[in-house]
């Protein structure tokens, strides 16, 4: 792209958070914008939502899942996959864990496990909530009535990546699920009042810059509160274990992206980023991000928890991750997020 085009959209963008499709399209698929655009994204994270990092602990509680994603580690089919599941005090225990090691927020992510019904999953919210944490869910499908229990016993929040907005592509890589069905799941989440996270992935075969760019305006038409995206980063125990991990130069363009579009939304640098480059959460939350979310999930569930290969500081303890980020985001110069770090709204 020509230097003056590239200048007057990244400017466009940060100044009126608007883009066309095609616009958006040709800076995702300009390797020579990255700079510029992460600088323009970090000035947008700066005045939006500020220099604090926000944490929010990851319990991983079970790894049964009865969908079948064809780049996903605990899809039903993947014979190799350990299986565990914590029970209901082991699950309150790592929140205690989590709130004395200095987390505000913990997110509770599982496989699609239908032993954890809304029944049994609200008991347990209503425990976590008592510690006074604010609660994320991240467990996939659910009828609109179970995810009003879910809200009803307390959880704030809830994450749920469209994966992608190409609706024959989402449809071939998640066998037996539903475009359809995944968008009125978010507009459920929405209508009942939790701050809903969406995202996709970057680098899944088939997909194109056209769509990515159509992905941000989908966050940005649902105002979503929080977008996190992840590159691929291919498990050779399923389907998709012979593609190209997500290109990280892309990813960064991505996240800055996001910022640029969705100036006050709450964006992590992911796991599967650091996975596939070490240092590149420091990298993404000068590109726009603002959460990282360290796993306080212990000993032999942290391990089999393996959506992919090589996840980062899988071997670490969860008082270690917490000194080691907090460590990381001061050096930076940025501080750690005191309250709950919910969604700001200018
Ligand atoms: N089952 C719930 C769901 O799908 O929404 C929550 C857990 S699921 C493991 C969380 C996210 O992991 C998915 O939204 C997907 O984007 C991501 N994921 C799965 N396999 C991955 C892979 N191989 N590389 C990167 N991210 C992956
Ligand atoms: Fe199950 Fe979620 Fe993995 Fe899909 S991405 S197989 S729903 S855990």
């Amino acid at each position: 792209m020509e230097e003056q085009t590239r200048r007057s959209l990244i400017e466009r963008a940060e100044s009126k958070h608007r883009l066309a499709r095609e616009e958006l399209a040709a800076l995702l698929a300009d390797e020579g914008a990255e700079e510029e655009m992460a600088a323009a994204a970090d000035r947008t994270r700066r005045a939006y939502v500020g220099d604090e990092v926000h944490l929010r602990g990851l319990i991983e509680f079970s790894s049964y899942c009865k969908q079948n994603c064809l780049y996903c580690g605990l899809r039903r089919d993947n014979g190799k996959a350990e299986r565990f599941r914590l029970s209901r005090a082991e699950i309150v225990a790592l929140a205690e864990k989590a709130k004395a090691a200095g987390y505000p927020t913990v997110v509770m992510q599982s496989g699609e496990d239908a032993w954890f019904t809304a029944e049994r999953l609200a008991e347990i919210v209503r425990e976590v909530k008592r510690l006074g944490l604010t609660l994320t869910l991240s467990v996939g499908e659910r009828t609109r009535d179970e995810y009003r229990l879910l809200r009803e016993a307390g959880a704030d929040r809830f994450l749920l990546r469209i994966e992608t907005t190409d609706r024959a592509l989402y449809e071939r890589l998640d066998p037996g699920m539903s475009f359809e069905n995944r968008l009125r799941c978010l507009a459920d989440l929405k209508a009942l009042g939790y701050e809903v996270g969406t995202g996709c992935l970057v680098g899944l075969p088939g997909q194109t810059v056209d769509s990515l760019a159509a992905d941000i305006l989908f966050f940005q038409s649902i105002d979503a509160d929080m977008v996190g995206i992840g590159p691929l980063v291919p498990n050779g125990d399923t389907p998709l274990g012979g593609e190209p991990p997500g290109d990280m130069r892309l990813v960064r363009r991505v996240v800055s992206a996001i910022r640029l579009l969705l100036p006050e939304a709450n964006i992590p640098a992911t796991t599967a980023m650091e996975t596939l480059q070490p240092g590149a959460r420091e990298l993404m939350l000068r590109s726009g991000a603002n959460v990282v979310m360290p796993n306080v999930t212990e000993g032999e569930a942290r391990r089999k928890y393996a959506l992919y290969p090589g996840k980062a500081c899988v071997a670490d303890t969860p008082d270690h991750c917490r000194a080691c980020m907090e460590g990381r985001i001061r050096a930076m110069g940025r501080t750690v997020g005191k309250g709950a770090g919910g969604r700001r709204r200018a």
